[in-house]
């Protein structure tokens, strides 16, 4: 097996994406797996003592080949999908997963690491090998490592029960979105419904072999309806289903997550218990940036404390709107998007499609490119290099010296085969190599609306801020001077400040001097009009302050049910709904109806990655509003600032606590006013 008959085996240079096949897939996978475990296995029989150059070395060397081989697998399988290639990424996704737990609980590796850490060589190791080091000795034991038999075989046991129960959570909510359909035949019952979301629903009832329309619980059903029907009998019908899924008051009660919630909490604790922590909460936060479950409940019920009288201004406005224009006397649950879809479109009366038209593709680029050139002294070019889709683009970033940096693909457009959403991925992370410095590379995906004829692509502001989002990321992947493997780029950045550099840049999508370089139509040329700017900036905090108590509650919620509820039993809170009904007589300014299930279908905490975690979006863009008032102080396009930033958050990845790297390049620990000021909460009396 070589790079000749396997271009998945060929590491001298970027993917070989003309080239790899479905049926390369398993023999790679099969011979770097073979490799790494042969690698491991010299690695942990070696008798000498442990150094940087016999361990960690050997060990990054195997694990790059791997994950480079098998991230374009897995980058393949989202952006150019077929059965072929699922079939074979599905094939080997349990040997990979398999081969990570295994290293996880290696104990003779763990050892290895531990001997590195206690040898006074240590000492002279600079501060990135030092975090690596102890970042490794971290993930073995929260990986059970350290675990006498018994308790190895307990905590693996209880993983996979967690797994399990998982799956079964997100099966029921599923099940329970696709069981219900309700059939409209009276078209005049749907009034206010876009016509696109009625040619869908027509269709959808004639494929049932029915007339008239077909209403359903998954998103572009549902929200269309909440947002514009008004039928307000309709709005409560679709509300109730909706929020009762996979709950006691569904039509389906064998799917009712609730038993299943209180079993996770158990189980989590249990899990958190062997590994001799008191809590799942205090786990979840060993390897992010908050330092303890106490200070993120702090931080939560601050901004709820700051955020909630503009919530209740929010809310008031909505309701007196909703009373004196739309004849309802009390807003009620299914009227507050309703209202607020109302309330807006004639408070802000302007066309997206209208602000579309400035915003071509060429002209939305070279405006990103501008702002990064001019704030982090790069120049980026646009190359050519073998693709997986002849729409997807190439570009090299360059210092001012003209040495290479990093390299990044622009897969923009929306496509049949494609995974939904917006993402950065890595391909290829920074590192050194025998011989030099390994050049990061980076997948930047997005799922826009591809040109049409020739015409060229336009997007929506909406569009243009996700652009800007991910290169956000990809600028922390590719800008990084790390040359560790493991803390280089996004690897190894704590996980509540991942969101730091991607909502940083989403910033410039607001600045005046930044979008009227970026905008031209594209038939007549003229740039973007300062009114029509002016309009869309008024509308951006819209309600910010209900919106900003929403996802409080639910941070909140998160954080006391895996820090202070206890599964066993408690007074005060004798189940998860009623410490749900606590939390939003504290934070919550919208009523909520009497059938309210949300927890049931609360998937990011209870199927999802997000337990205990659920408050790093708030968390981070309190950091990316602090770190933009900086530019916002010195120069928006300030070179100064885009250095500083550069050089103590950027370039340092994983290799310091984010906090640190915050610190340093903020001059002080992150604050709350501009994110509140950002929003449009700014003193009220
Ligand atoms: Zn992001």
């Amino acid at each position: 097996m070589n790079p000749t008959t396997n271009p998945l085996l060929d590491f001298s240079g970027l993917p070989r994406f003309d080239a790899i096949r479905p049926e390369h897939v398993t023999p790679a996978v099969d011979a770097l797996l073979a490799d790494a475990r042969r690698a491991i296995e010299t690695i942990a029989t070696n008798p000498a003592p442990p150094t940087w150059g016999t361990v960690v070395e050997p060990l990054a060397e195997s694990l790059d080949r791997l994950d480079r081989a098998w991230g374009a697998v897995r980058h393949l399988n989202a952006v150019v999908n077929t059965q072929e290639l699922r079939d074979a990424h599905n094939a080997n996704l349990p040997k990979i997963v398999a081969f990570h737990a295994d290293l996880g609980q290696d104990l003779r590796m763990y050892d290895k690491y531990r001997a590195l850490r206690a040898q006074p060589a240590f000492a002279t190791l600079d501060a990135a090998r030092k975090t690596l080091v102890d970042n490794e000795l971290r993930d073995f034991k929260l990986s059970g490592a350290e675990l006498g038999e018994a308790g190895k075989a307990r905590f693996k046991a209880v993983q996979e029960a967690l797994a399990d129960l998982s799956t079964q959570f997100e099966e029921h909510l599923l099940d329970a979105t696709n069981a219900w359909a309700h059939y409209v035949e009276d078209a005049a019952e749907l009034a206010g419904v876009p016509d696109d979301v009625l040619a869908e629903a027509r269709a959808a009832a004639q494929a049932d072999g029915r007339t008239g329309y077909k209403l359903t619980l998954r998103m572009p059903s549902f929200l269309p309806v909440m947002d514009y029907a008004h039928n307000r009998d309709l709005r409560r019908l679709v509300h109730e289903a909706y929020s009762t899924r996979a709950s006691d008051l569904s039509a389906h009660p064998e799917w009712d997550n609730a038993p299943l919630i209180t079993r996770i909490l158990e189980l989590r604790r249990e899990a958190a218990q062997l590994l001799g922590y008191g809590n799942y909460a205090q786990v979840s936060l060993v390897p992010k940036m908050a330092g303890s479950p106490a200070e993120v409940i702090a931080f939560l019920r601050d901004l709820a404390r700051r955020a909630k009288p503009f919530a209740e201004r929010d809310f008031a406005e909505l309701a007196a709107f909703a009373r004196d224009e739309l004849g309802l006397a009390e807003l009620m649950p299914w009227d507050v998007a309703y209202a607020a879809e109302q309330l807006k479109a004639k408070r802000y009366f302007y066309n997206e499609q209208e602000v579309r038209q400035y915003f071509p593709e060429d002209q939305v680029l070279a405006g990103l490119f501008r702002v990064v050139e001019t704030i982090y002294a790069v120049n980026i070019r646009e190359g050519r290099t073998a693709v997986w889709h002849p729409s997807v683009r190439f570009f090299h970033i360059h210092d001012r010296n003209d040495a290479l940096v990093g390299e990044f693909y622009f897969d923009l457009y929306a496509r049949e085969g494609k995974q939904g959403g917006a993402w950065m991925d890595d391909a290829i992370n920074r590192r050194s190599v025998r011989g030099g410095i390994q050049h990061p590379v980076a997948y930047l995906t997005c799922n826009l609306s591809a040109p049409v004829g020739d015409r060229p692509a336009t997007f929506t502001h909406d569009e243009v801020i996700t652009i800007f989002h991910e290169f956000g990321h990809g600028l922390h992947q590719l800008l990084t001077r790390v040359d560790v493997a493991g803390v280089s780029g996004i690897q190894g950045v704590e996980w509540d400040a991942i969101e730091l550099p991607s909502q940083f840049m989403e910033n410039f999508c607001w600045e005046w001097d930044v979008l009227r370089h970026m905008t031209r139509h594209v038939d007549t040329g003229a740039p973007l009009p300062r009114e029509l700017f002016d309009k869309m900036l008024a509308a951006k905090n819209f309600l910010s302050g209900m919106w900003t108590v929403r996802q409080l509650e639910m941070g909140l919620f998160d954080m006391l049910l895996h820090d202070q509820f206890d599964p066993a039993g408690m007074a005060a809170w004798p189940t998860p709904l009623s410490l749900l009904a606590a939390v939003r007589a504290e934070v919550a300014v919208v009523p909520r109806a009497p059938y309210d299930r949300f927890m049931e279908s609360f998937a990011h905490v209870f199927a999802g990655g997000y337990a205990a975690g659920y408050y790093s979006y708030k968390w981070a863009e309190v950091l990316s509003a602090d770190a933009f008032s900086l530019f916002e102080e010195e120069g928006v396009l300030s070179p100064a600032a885009g250095a500083r930033f550069r050089d103590e958050v950027l370039a340092r990845g994983g290799s310091r606590p984010a906090l640190e790297s915050f610190v340093a390049f903020r001059g002080r620990p992150p604050q709350l006013d501009a994110l509140l000021r950002h929003n449009g909460m700014v003193a009220i009396q």
